[in-house]
């Protein structure tokens, strides 16, 4: 399960901001996933919960911005959600696209309750 690798890297950042910033607690997280990870978000959270107990992260709200990839036609310059393995260009017909977007994973934004407690 490679998403608890993950979770565990990012429950660390958390505790570390929360220090760093004299944050009580965490309260909510959002996460920035690239579908092309493979990651399951329910995973995600799952993990979360549990490696997160007992840390200032403990119960954070966590939402997960999933994004998917994008193609981007090196003939005429559309950009398009690819369907599948199929990079065809759906207005030149070129097989000629990229793929851009979609390995995203950070930490974009995180909300905590001020307080050393
Ligand atoms: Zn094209």
């Amino acid at each position: 399960m490679h998403e608890l690798s993950v979770v565990e890297g990012m429950v660390h950042i958390l505790t570390r901001t929360a220090r760093e910033n004299a944050l009580k607690r965490i309260v909510a997280v959002r996460l920035k996933l690239g579908r092309l990870r493979g990651f399951d978000p329910r995973q995600i959270v799952l993990c979360f919960e549990m490696l997160s107990e007992g840390t200032r992260a403990q119960g954070a709200r966590l939402e997960i911005n999933v994004v998917p990839p994008r193609c981007h036609c090196r003939s005429c310059g559309r950009i398009w959600e690819p369907d599948g393995f199929l990079l065809t260009c759906p207005t030149c017909g070129e097989n000629n696209a990229e793929i851009e977007g979609g390995r995203e994973l950070y930490i974009e934004n995180v909300e905590g309750e001020p307080g050393s407690g």
